[in-house]
């Protein structure tokens, strides 16, 4: 398991959500139950993230990536903007037709 703060705010703990302890009348712990994954951290309070888990959606999105159109920069003659153009042919800041090369 790998736990990182979804804001990585930099935070080293975290609370597990996924089980409700139960008690006794006393508050002694008798056993838990497992609701739902999930954790959050301690220090901001926003969902964490289990890293170990993840790597095959980051591969398939890296996949996606390198089979994408090729992207080309442009910098627009009238506002100056550096613009990423892929099915747009136009500044997005100013509104431009853009020539590609
Ligand atoms: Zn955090
Ligand atoms: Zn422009």
């Amino acid at each position: 398991m790998l736990l990182v703060c979804s804001q990585r705010c930099g935070g080293r703990l975290f609370r597990a959500l996924f089980a409700e302890v139960e008690i006794d009348s006393t508050g002694a712990y008798q056993d838990h139950a497992v609701i739902q994954p999930g954790y959050i951290c301690l220090n901001c309070g926003e969902p964490a993230i289990d890293l170990s888990e993840v790597p095959n959606a980051i591969e398939a999105e890296a996949e996606e990536d390198s089979t994408s159109v090729v992207v080309s920069d442009v910098l627009c003659p009238v506002c100056e903007t550096m613009v990423q153009l892929d099915a747009e042919r136009e500044c997005p800041n100013c509104g431009s037709p853009l020539e590609v090369g």
